[in-house]
């Protein structure tokens, strides 16, 4: 569960981020060009008492700093 960091409320999670018009998700990626590393497409939680929005990946762990 993830909690509002403004508001303290419950979050919905679980949405995915589209660009409007293009039907296309986006993506993290770590280092640049074509050895980039692909991380995971992003989520979005969604405070449904403030409007807050939270971007965040379901798995983590695999994650290296650069
Ligand atoms: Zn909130």
């Amino acid at each position: 569960m993830r909690t509002c960091f403004r508001c303290q409320n419950e979050m919905k999670e679980g949405f995915e981020v589209k660009v409007e018009g293009g039907g296309f998700g986006i993506k993290i990626f770590g280092g640049k060009g074509v050895f980039a590393k692909r991380i995971e497409k992003p989520r979005v939680a969604i405070c449904p008492k403030c409007g807050e929005i939270s971007l965040y990946i379901e798995n983590p762990d695999g994650i290296e700093s650069k």
